[in-house]
């Protein structure tokens, strides 16, 4: 069984990202670090069933 872990790429420097994720059923929002710029990334991840549906990747907004 593998980890519950999302790739994403950084919106600012395309980096690729990795992330733990919630594998509960719904919709999970939160923020990170790139590893590479440092800066701030949105995520925002729906889950089914244990599997990923959709990742949304955007740059945080205040
Ligand atoms: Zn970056």
């Amino acid at each position: 069984m593998s980890a519950p872990v999302i790739e994403f790429n950084c919106p600012y420097c395309g980096y690729s990202n990795f992330s733990p994720l919630d594998p509960l059923t719904g919709v999970h929002q939160w923020t990170t670090d790139c590893e590479n710029c440092c800066r701030p990334i949105a995520l925002r991840v729906r889950v089914r069933g244990g599997e990923v549906e959709e990742i949304d990747v955007s740059p945080e907004q205040d």
